[in-house]
Order: C-alpha cells, then sequence, then structure tokens
C-alpha cells in the first residue's frame, strides 16, 4: 500500500502536528474531545514534500486519495461537493507545523457554482447571502489560486457601487451581486486565457496545489530562514466543511484569547462580529466589538463559547488562541492554539498557572523561550501609539530608542555626555564611532545586516538599532537624512523600534522595561533548576552594577584595553612603547598602575563577594600610536614648517616606533600573552594593580572578590608557564609587602585551536580555561570577523552553505568541537579545572545547550544577556 495522505479529521489528535500540521491536529483534537467543529478531512505534510521534491508534480495516487476523502466525507455530511441538491462548501486552510506568517490565504465557500448556488439560496432562505458568498469565492480563488490580480475585481465592485449609486458592499442586492458574479467570471476567464475552470473538484484539487506552492513562496521563505524554521517540514492542508457567520442576526464570526495576550491577565480577551464571514473581523472593515458584547446578543452561544474555551485551556493547559462562527446560534471552533505572547504575558501565565496548579515549575519554564525576554530589558513604545513608520529596517538590536538625529560619533558622544538624547544615523559604523555609540540612545544605519558591526556592539551594550534601512539616503556633510520624500535635518527627533525594525519620524511615548514580579519568581525557578554559573562580561563600575542587578555570579572577562587606551594614559602608554630600556618601560609603567588600580576598585567594590576573570592587556601595540599616515604627514608637515628639532625628534621617534611595530596582520600579529612575552613589566604591573585593588577593597569594604587572572591567547604550554611565573612573582611580592593574604587563581584564556589540541599539558600550570570562542571562531575558520560579517559571510548563510552566522551561534560541529576536545584534554591532567565562556556565545540559548552537553562550568555574556543566560542554562539543564 503506498504512504496514506489523508487524513478524516476524527483519524487524528494532537499529537499528530507533524504530519496534520497545527491547525490539522488542533482540530482533530477539538473533535476527539467532542467540541463542535465542522466536519473534513486534511493533506498530509508529506504529501507536500513530496511535490515539492518532486518538481510541483504530485505523488502518483494523491489525486485518487482525495477523491477518496472526498467521497467519505460527502456521505458522513450527506451532501456533495457541486451537487445540485444538498451542495457542500468547504474551506481550503493551510497548515504548517508551527504556525507561519505568509502562506497561502484561507479559501471560503468553495464549491459554490452556477450549479449550485440555487440550491444554497433556498436552504438558507436567503438569496442575497448565496450570491454574496459566490462572488466573494470567485475573487478569492481567482486571486490566491489562479493569481488574477485583485484590482481587476475590485473595480468591477467599485463599478457596480457607483452603478447602483450605494456606498457600502451590504448595501448591493441579490440581484446586483448575481450580476456582479457574471462579471468577475468573465474577468477571470479573459485574465486566464480561457483557462478558469467552473468544477469545484477541479477548483479543490488546484486549490491543494496552491497551498504546497505557497511553502516554497518568497516570503514563506524569508520567515522561516528568520525562525529557523526547517523548509523540510512542509504544509498541511485542511478540508472542512463551511459555516457560516454571515447567515443574519444570529449568526457571528469572532476570534478570542483565554487570557490577554499582551499582559497575561485574567479576563476575557476577544472580538466578534455578526453577520460575517472570518476575513471581516481580522481585515478591519467593519470594527469587531468585545467579545463581552456578545452576552447580550447570542448568549446561549456565548455561555457555550466561555465554557469551551475553559475546557481547552484546562485540555492544553495553556493560553489558548481561539476563532470560533455561530451560525443561527450554533457555536463551532474553527481553530485552537496555543496563542502567541509577550514575553511579560508569558512570564505571568507560566507564573500564575503554576499558582493554579495547573502546571509545575518545570513545566514553567519549558514555556518560556529565554531569546524572547530581551524584550523585557529595555524601553519599549507605547503600544498603545498610532504613530505609522516612515522606513523599515532589519530589527538589529531590540528596545526603543528617541532622540534627535546626529550624523557622526563625536556629536553623538558629545551631546550624549551632556545628557542629551541622540539617535546616531550612520551609512555603517566602525570601531571609531564607539565612543558615538556608547553615548547615543540607539543606532540606525542604512547598510549592513543583523551581524553588522553596529547591530553586534548595539546588542552588546543594550542599544536599540535598526540596522540596513537601505532606501534611506544620508548625507553626512549637509547633515540631512532623506526617508521616502521628507529630509531631516540635524536635531529633529525620531524613534527607532529595534525589536521590528521599524522608524518613525517623530518621538513616540516610551514605557520603561518590566523586569517585574513574574520575572523575578520565575527566574528563581530557573536558578533552582540550572547547574552553571551564568557571569557577566564587564570592563567598568556601571557594568559590573548593572551585570549584579540582573543576577550574574561574577565576571567572566573584565578586559583591560580600554585601561590602557583612555586620553589621560595613552602619553605614559607610549612613553612606554618608546622606552629603550626596561627601567624606562617600569618607569613608564608605574604611572599607569595607579589608574588601573582605580579602576580595578571600582569593579571590585560591584563585585565584592564574586569572583572577577580580569584579562591581561590583549591588542598589538601599534593600537597606541598614531596612525602610520597621519604620523607621517605631521612629521613632513614639521620639517616644512621648520618646526623646533626637539619636538620633531620625538615625532620621528613616533613615526620610526610606528612603522617597527606595524604588523601585516595585527589578528595573527604580537597580540594576546604573545605581547607579554615581549614586554614582561606589562603582566608585572597589571598583577600588582589588581592584587592592590583587591587588598585596597578589602580593607574598606570588608570583603573583596575572587582574583581570577587571566592570560589571553595562550597556544604553548612555555607560554603559560612563563607567564604564570611572572603573576604570580608580582602577586606574591605585593603580598608580602602588604603582608596580607588572598586567594587568588591564574588561568588562561583557549583561543587557538592548538591550546585546546594541548590543553592536558597547559592544564597543568592552569587553574581554569575561559573559552573565548569569538576567536577561537576565526582561528578555528580561518576567517576574520570584520571582514567576514561586511562579505561573504551574509552571503553564506543566505545561499545556505553555512546554516548560521558562527559568532551568533556556535558552531557545534567545528568550534564546538575544538571547545569540548579543550575541556576533556585539559580535566586529564587537571581534574578540578574550571572551565567556562566568555564571549557573545555565552549569552546565545543554543549555544548555551551546548556548553551544558560539554560540561562547562559557567557561561559569560554581556549584562544585558545575563536572565536569558539564566533561563537558557535552566533549559539546557532540563535537557531542553
Ligand atoms: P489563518 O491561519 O490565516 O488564521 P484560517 O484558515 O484559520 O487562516 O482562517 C481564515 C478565516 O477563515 C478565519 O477567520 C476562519 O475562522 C475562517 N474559516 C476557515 N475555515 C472556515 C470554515 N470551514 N467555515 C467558516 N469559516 C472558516
Ligand atoms: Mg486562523
Ligand atoms: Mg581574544
Amino acid at each position: 500500500m503506498s504512504e496514506k495522505y489523508i487524513y478524516d479529521i476524527s483519524e487524528g489528535d494532537a499529537s499528530m502536528k507533524a504530519i496534520l500540521g497545527g491547525k490539522g491536529a488542533g482540530v482533530a483534537e477539538m473533535m476527539r474531545l467532542g467540541v463542535p467543529v465542522p466536519d473534513g478531512f486534511t493533506v498530509t505534510t508529506a504529501a507536500c514534500v513530496e511535490t515539492m521534491n518532486n518538481d510541483g508534480q504530485w505523488p502518483a495516487d494523491l489525486k485518487s486519495q482525495i477523491a477518496d476523502g472526498l467521497k467519505r466525507f460527502e456521505k458522513r455530511t450527506g451532501r456533495v461537493l457541486g451537487g445540485k441538491d444538498k451542495p457542500l462548501l468547504v474551506s481550503v486552510r493551510s497548515g504548517a507545523v508551527v504556525s507561519m506568517p505568509g502562506m497561502m490565504d484561507t479559501i471560503l465557500n468553495l464549491g459554490i457554482s452556477d450549479d449550485t448556488v440555487d440550491a444554497i439560496a433556498a436552504e438558507a432562505g436567503n438569496e442575497r447571502f448565496a450570491w454574496d458568498c459566490y462572488r466573494r469565492f470567485i475573487q478569492m480563488y481567482g486571486e490566491v489560486v489562479e493569481g488574477v490580480s485583485s484590482h481587476l475585481y475590485e473595480d468591477a465592485l467599485t463599478a457596480m457601487k457607483a452603478a447602483k449609486g450605494v456606498e457600502q458592499d451590504t448595501d448591493l442586492s441579490a440581484e446586483d451581486l448575481r450580476q456582479l458574479v457574471a462579471e468577475f467570471k468573465k474577468i477571470s476567464d479573459e485574465a486566464l486565457g480561457g483557462s478558469w475552470t467552473t468544477d469545484p473538484v477541479e477548483q479543490l484539487n488546484r486549490a491543494v496545489d496552491a497551498v504546497f506552492r505557497s511553502w516554497g513562496n518568497p516570503r514563506a521563505e524569508v520567515y522561516r530562514k528568520a525562525n529557523n524554521i526547517s523548509r523540510d517540514l512542509g504544509t498541511a492542508v485542511n478540508v472542512m466543511q463551511m459555516v457560516f457567520g454571515n447567515r443574519g442576526e444570529t449568526s457571528a464570526t469572532g476570534v478570542c484569547f483565554t487570557r490577554n495576550p499582551s499582559t497575561g491577565d485574567k479576563g476575557l480577551y476577544g472580538e466578534f462580529l455578526v453577520n460575517a464571514q472570518g476575513e471581516d473581523v481580522v481585515a478591519g472593515i467593519r470594527t469587531p466589538r468585545h467579545l463581552s458584547e456578545m452576552e447580550q446578543v447570542l448568549p446561549e452561544a456565548y455561555h457555550e463559547l466561555l465554557a469551551t474555551m475553559k475546557r481547552l485551556e484546562d485540555h492544553y493547559k495553556d493560553m489558548q488562541d481561539l476563532e470560533f462562527t455561530i451560525e443561527n446560534g450554533k457555536l463551532y471552533m474553527l481553530q485552537t492554539r496555543n496563542g502567541k505572547r509577550t514575553a511579560a504575558a508569558a512570564l505571568k501565565i507560566a507564573s500564575d498557572l503554576v499558582d493554579e496548579g495547573v502546571i509545575d515549575k518545570t513545566e514553567a519554564l519549558r514555556r518560556i523561550e529565554p531569546s524572547q525576554l530581551d524584550q523585557l530589558l529595555h524601553p519599549a513604545i507605547d503600544p498603545n501609539h498610532s504613530a505609522s513608520p516612515v522606513v523599515k529596517g532589519l530589527p538589529a538590536s531590540p528596545g526603543a530608542a528617541v532622540g534627535s538625529i546626529v550624523f557622526d560619533a563625536d556629536t553623538a558622544a558629545s551631546l550624549g555626555e551632556r545628557g542629551e538624547a541622540v539617535v546616531l544615523v550612520r551609512y555603517e559604523t566602525t570601531p571609531d564611532d564607539i565612543h558615538g555609540v556608547l553615548q547615543a540612545q540607539g543606532i540606525l544605519t542604512a547598510h549592513g545586516g543583523m551581524t553588522s558591526h553596529a547591530a553586534v556592539v548595539a546588542r552588546g551594550f543594550g542599544k536599540p538599532c535598526v540596522a540596513g534601512a537601505t532606501t534611506i539616503k544620508i548625507d553626512p556633510v549637509a547633515k540631512n537624512l532623506v526617508i521616502g520624500d521628507r529630509t531631516y535635518t540635524e536635531g529633529e527627533v525620531i524613534t527607532l523600534n529595534g525589536s521590528t525594525g521599524e522608524v518613525f519620524g517623530e518621538a513616540l511615548e516610551l514605557i520603561p522595561p518590566r523586569i517585574n514580579e513574574d520575572f523575578q519568581r520565575v527566574v528563581t525557578w530557573a536558578d533552582e533548576v540550572r547547574t552553571m554559573g551564568v557571569r557577566a562580561n564587564a570592563d567598568n563600575f556601571d557594568d559590573a552594577s548593572k551585570a549584579r542587578e540582573l543576577g550574574a555570579e561574577g565576571i567572566g572577562l573584565c578586559r583591560t584595553e580600554h585601561m590602557f587606551m583612555a586620553a589621560d594614559r595613552l602619553p605614559a602608554v607610549r612613553e612606554m612603547i618608546l622606552a629603550e630600556t626596561p627601567e624606562q618601560r617600569a618607569a613608564a609603567l608605574e604611572k599607569i598602575l595607579p589608574m588601573q588600580q582605580n579602576d580595578f576598585e571600582g569593579i571590585f567594590t560591584a563585585m565584592k563577594g564574586l569572583p572577577v576573570t580580569v584579562r591581561l592587556l590583549d591588542p598589538p601595540l601599534h593600537e597606541f600610536l598614531p596612525n602610520q599616515l597621519d604620523q607621517a604627514l605631521k612629521v613632513q608637515q614639521m620639517e616644512l614648517t621648520g618646526a623646533d628639532p626637539q619636538s620633531l625628534a620625538a615625532e620621528r621617534q613616533t613615526l620610526a616606533q610606528v612603522k617597527k611595530l606595524h604588523e601585516l596582520n595585527p589578528m595573527l600579529g604580537t597580540r594576546g600573552c604573545r605581547l607579554a612575552m615581549l614586554y614582561p613589566e606589562i603582566p608585572d604591573m597589571q598583577a600588582r594593580a589588581i592584587i592592590r585593588a583587591a587588598l585596597a577593597v578589602l580593607e574598606r569594604e570588608g570583603e573583596t572578590v575572587g582574583v581570577e587572572i587571566m592570560i589571553p591567547l595562550v597556544g604553548l604550554e612555555t607560554e603559560i608557564t612563563t607567564q604564570r611565573g611572572i603573576v604570580e612573582r608580582a602577586v606574591e611580592d605585593e603580598l608580602a609587602k602588604a603582608g596580607k593574604h588572598l586567594d587568588y587563581t591564574v588561568g588562561t584564556m583557549i583561543e587557538l585551536p592548538r591550546a585546546a589540541l594541548v590543553a592536558n599539558e597547559i592544564a597543568k600550570h592552569a587553574d581554569f580555561f575561559s573559552f573565548g570562542t569569538n576567536d577561537l571562531t576565526q582561528t578555528t575558520l580561518g576567517i576574520s570577523r570584520d571582514d567576514a560579517e561586511n562579505g561573504f559571510l551574509s552571503h553564506y548563510v543566505m545561499d545556505g552553505v553555512m546554516e548560521r552566522n558562527p559568532f551568533e551561534s556556535i558552531d557545534i560541529d567545528g568550534v564546538g568541537q575544538v571547545v569540548r576536545i579543550g575541556v576533556e584534554k585539559g580535566r586529564s591532567t587537571n581534574e578540578a579545572l574550571k572551565c567556562g565562556v566568555c564571549g557573545e556565545h555565552g549569552g546565545d540559548p543554543d549555544s548555551i545547550e551546548f556548553f551544558q552537553a560539554v560540561g562547562l562550568n559557567y557561561v559569560s555574556c554581556s549584562p544585558f544577556r545575563v536572565p536569558i543566560a539564566r533561563f537558557a542554562a535552566a533549559k539546557a539543564a532540563m535537557g531542553e
């Protein structure tokens, strides 16, 4: 026997989502429960997949299986599709496994034709109703299945209304509609060059095929890509008997939720329309009424609906999103599914259901989508606004920003520092814009995608960002921005919605983030379940405090670069670089030490009682020196203008150093501990600053942090032994001088494949490993992130060469295996080795699941992702 492609609705149940689709399984489950639903059958997702894989050819016996299914259906209902006597009318609905916008629109009233329209009119005792169904059907079927352009029908309808001197469709008489149907048929046949069919069975087959095709349309492809939905799932097709909400004043149609999907509150949430068919509610032609008013209009159906809502919610143990139709006072349910909800509602509903004894805490956690919680951590646009966006880009970093437009980072930084709200508008951002990004409320770029620099940086800082708004025109010189036909000048206020990509040409009202009671409560359940620690990456007091407030259990990565970059330190740093003897260098470092100590004291105060991993200096020295070309020009200028010999000599020396330190490929150059191998005075100074800060905080606050000193970019055993030696000598010396004792550990960052491969050697000298998965991804894949993201990577992801951007979610098969090897080999020689991850992957739920599987002790991510990581780690521990 060949595969079964057709299931009667009564044959299915909720567990059969994969083959019947979400809608099909939902309807079947309702029928099984005895909830009134119209009868029908479902064409399986497998039929769709096979058709797709076979260039659009149906499986051999699909057509005959549909014919058989239809025959059974006709027998059960006592009606015949296209029958002159008791005609059967059906709807044809698409229904994928996961509910998906962009699929084919539903066809209603299929089965109405010249042969059946009179019988339908007679049965309903309403001729106008029958002709109205007929004209709606031709329009829907013509547009959706046959691709007739909709304005042809609209024009004919408008012309008819004008001819009859009426405003509303509802004012047209049965006779008018009969004429309109004749007109519509002519239009359709002409548009299709004579291939228009009037046979309902043929129409049914074509409608099923159109649903299959809609699975492959570009809209659907884009949606699947954005939501990681596999193309192989296919969509099912549901064929159901029509029920009519448009049979008069005792008929109605509506949509309802068993709880409020934006707040999670209990209470009646829904809308209905009397004398209307399904699409009227959504289309907005008539304004629907609040569900509570139905009690007056249709009391019996109303109370049955309420009971059914409760029953379905109890059955699914979750908030349901329902569609219903009332035909002559009788209630039918047309759809049930777990309702989509905001993050705030998700937390409230989960928390309430636990209180109601419906689900337990574990199940509540299972219901929370960690990545969705992002919504809660940023100010949001008041949902009750009525503005429409002037342009839409990519939703690159969630949250809302209101501010006046500025076109360069310096202006953004200086205005922002003064407390003014600005939005930085750039063609694209570069690392040079960081200071502006930091001070801006949000970022709008014309170029770049979700992984562009602006997007990555914005997410890291929790700044809203709309990227890739390709149609806007920016003129940074004239300082204006053109969106559509309007020109905005610097200082005009706009609003960004980084959660949707919308840009508004005015200031919208913002509401504060809602880390509310529900959040606090549910996240503590997550903390009870998870086994991995969650830390944050933070380099200063503010970030560290924020991280702690959001539940970080320590700092997994404190970078020290910016402690060298700040304007007040650069002179001393340059002095150090230009030093000719170790003594001169040590003297320069002596000046930097107290400043670093001061920075560390801030962070340690914020984190007292918790561990802090401080990474010693990482980037190459040339980053602290001027750009080579600029410096050469400067020297030339001085030579020409006859500057005083002493300063000229100094500038020449700088130029010589810049040239000497120039590297062809700095990413693979004198970075990380390689720098410390050449200049041991640097780790020595840093270790001392760390210890002095820790002791000062201990003295002042009565407690201090767990000091963890991390050596960057180790690849050789000799590197770690040397560096550990330097650090230990400095620390012991400081402690001895202070006459104090302090526990501390020394570990390394694993960022090179070699380090993972020889982890058994390295681990002998390390107390901990922290996987720097950003660099590890670059070094394992051999790609530079900036070049890749501005270049081939988006094509790779778009064309499916790579499934996902490996910098967003860890490449499990490659980089993931390097991590696994590193952990296993490391622990083979050092059982107590603590392993963690720092870098953006530490805040990505899918990556976190993998890190749990390889046995990491903690993840560390940007402060704003800490709550997400707490939930994701809980789900990972639960084996989700
Ligand atoms: P969507 O996935 O876009 O919600 P649906 O197929 O659920 O598509 O529905 C489109 C509209 O058609 C809904 O309002 C639904 O209630 C209505 N509808 C679908 N099938 C029937 C039917 N058999 N009888 C009456 N209305 C129907
Ligand atoms: Mg629906
Ligand atoms: Mg690194």
